[in-house]
């Protein structure tokens, strides 16, 4: 049998293993199709046997006593868990989640595995990075290195092609996993990468935010059941922290969540019901002050490092609590920058180490690339409006440039007025604030329900990979939902809800174009040229050319309509 190298994160919360195939990492998908597995350990103290991963987790609710989880917080300290029918070491019990990921990924790759590179915290000391190898060798396995988790994150953004070039040689990892907030700065020479100074909050990370919210549902149910002194037990207490993670995870992506749980817990033969609708805003503000506490611990760490946050080259996001809007928000504030995270941030780790190992064996690592929108993609508002003409001008971003496709994401946005009629949807995609500055795609009307100003109407994209864009909007609390299909590539919009007249596909740009070369006051070659363009761009949309060539077409295009304006403005 043959043998590779895996690189395994063995994080608190989940753990990955990876390998290297062709020059490219993978994330091996070890449990139904994920590969992103609870780091948790369940014993039957009846017969012995074990459970590690989603199994044991499930198991977590009923046998709380029988399971251990967060076993990372305990590695390198001299401490036994009993647990099941005996007595382990941390190292031990990390061990059992090692052999596990072994295991599986050897069952999946038909291949042996016996040689793994192992990542830790960059604050890790030297008792717990040695209780990392002794975990990896009681799992048989050969630890070759033990890499710091924000480096081994640097090391695949030095794989994936990047358009945030720049000079500087500082990446700022920032990572928010399930109980731990660890960020480093990293300096970056060549292939050798230093870790320039490191910092972080060991009981800080996304299990707070459920515990906020766990608490705010547990306040709803009382409220609700009309019983303001429920105790509520470990069973309920698990299941409202289950809901609210759920929710959570819910809210990174879209502006609500409907919470419709029955049967909760028993009171007086009476079932606990609970139904809440959060919004996005709310569980925000319930949960700021913890993305603060990150943030100032960012600060920290820049101080220490003696750079100002405009000296930092990169920003790389890891942990699952990072696809958090909030965090990006007070990120990019900050450091007024595109944040990376076009890499998954819950893999990003796992897949450094597996480059790690490939590099240690010699292997070439490619160059990683991902499917990833090319630019933010979003609609236009009233929030800001053309100081020329007075137009509404303000850009929303439904979903941010360099997001991994296929997604999903939706925002809610406000009618202006009492018995609005309509919303014209106008599709932009671009990084400027402002629509005019951006290209636009297409747009299409949607018919309003009569409502009070201020409605909801929630709108949402979802991206696949053949540059699809189907749209969906639903005006809150009414039964009026609309979906249309818009081709990014051919820039038209498809309607396919319960549409109206299907309109007559629009591509702006060339549109424009034969707009112009009507016009009488241009000189006739500008027109011949515009008119050429023109017909090379819309027969290669025909054609089905690929991207780069369509956007090669579209620059030239873009480029002679730009002239020809300013020749319109010279003449008059
Ligand atoms: P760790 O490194 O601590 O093992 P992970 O990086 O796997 O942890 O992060 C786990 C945390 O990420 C959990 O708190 C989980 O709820 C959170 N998480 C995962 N996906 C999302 C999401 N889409 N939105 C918000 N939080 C998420
Ligand atoms: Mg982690």
């Amino acid at each position: 049998m043959k043998s590779i190298v895996c690189g395994i994160d063995l994080g608190t919360t989940n753990s990955v293993i990876a390998f290297l195939k062709d020059g490219f990492p993978h994330a091996i998908p070890v449990e139904e199709g994920t590969a992103i597995v609870p780091s948790v350990v369940s014993f039957d103290p009846g017969n012995g046997s074990r459970w590690v991963g989603r199994r044991a987790r499930n198991r977590r609710a009923a046998f709380p006593q029988h399971t251990v989880t967060s076993i990372k917080r305990l590695m390198g300290k001299d401490t036994m868990t009993a647990v099941g029918r005996g007595s382990f070491r941390p190292e031990e019990l990390s061990s059992f989640i090692l052999k596990y990921l072994a295991e599986r990924a050897s069952e999946q790759l038909g291949a042996r595995i016996d040689q793994v590179v192992i990542t830790v915290p960059a604050y890790f000391d030297d008792a717990q990075r040695r209780a990392t190898i002794q975990a990896g060798e009681l799992a048989g396995l050969d630890v070759v290195r033990i890499v710091n988790e924000p480096t081994a994150a640097a090391l695949v953004y030095d794989h994936v092609p990047s358009d945030l070039d720049t000079d500087s040689p500082y990446v700022l990892v920032y990572d928010l996993g399930g109980g731990t907030f660890d960020v480093a700065v990293i300096e970056i020479k060549g292939e050798i990468k230093e870790v320039l100074a490191s910092s972080g909050d060991t009981a800080l990370g996304g299990d707070d935010f459920d515990e906020r919210l766990q608490g705010y549902l547990l306040e709803e149910l009382k409220r609700q059941a009309d019983l303001p002194d429920l105790k509520p037990d470990l069973s309920l207490s698990v299941r409202l922290l289950d809901i609210a993670e759920r929710a959570k995870i819910s809210l990174s992506d879209r502006p609500y969540v409907e919470i419709h749980e029955v049967a909760l817990g028993m009171v007086d033969g009476r079932p606990l019901n609970l139904d809440v609708e959060l919004s996005r805003t709310e569980f925000e503000s319930l949960t700021e002050d913890l993305v603060d506490r990150t943030m100032d611990i960012v600060a920290e760490v820049l101080k220490e490092a003696h750079l100002e946050a405009s000296e930092i080259g990169k920003l790389i996001l890891v942990g699952g609590a990072t696809r958090m809007p909030a965090v990006h928000g007070a990120l990019s504030e900050l450091f007024e920058q595109t944040v990376a995270h076009s890499v998954d941030p819950d893999l990003c780790v796992a897949l450094g180490a597996a480059i790690q190992g490939g590099l240690i064996t010699g292997d070439s690592v490619g160059q990683i690339l991902l499917d990833v929108t090319a630019h933010s993609l979003g609609i236009k508002t009233l929030d800001t409006v053309d100081p020329e003409t007075g137009e509404p001008d303000c850009f929303s971003t439904i979903i941010r440039r360099n997001t991994r496709i296929p997604v999903s994401r939706a925002e809610v946005f406000w009618t202006v007025a009492d018995g609005q009629e309509k919303i014209n949807v106008e599709v932009f995609q671009g990084e400027s604030p402002s629509c005019s500055q951006n290209t636009p795609i297409g747009d299409f009307l949607y018919p309003l329900e009569s409502a009070p100003a201020s409605s909801a109407v929630t709108v949402e994209f979802a991206y696949d990979r053949e540059g699809l864009v189907r749209i969906c909007v639903d005006q809150k609390g009414y039964d009026n939902r609309k979906e249309v299909t818009l081709d990014i590539r051919q820039r038209r919009v498809e309607e396919t809800g319960q549409a109206e007249a299907v309109e007559t596909p629009v591509n702006y740009i060339a549109e424009k174009a034969r707009r112009l070369a009507l016009n009488e006051r241009l000189p006739e070659g500008v027109k011949r040229e515009i008119m050429r363009v023109v017909q090379v761009y819309e027969e290669a949309i025909r054609a089905g050319e690929d991207e780069a060539r369509m956007d090669e077409l579209e620059d030239e295009l873009l480029e002679i309509l730009d002239q020809a304006e300013e020749e319109l403005e010279a003449v008059e």
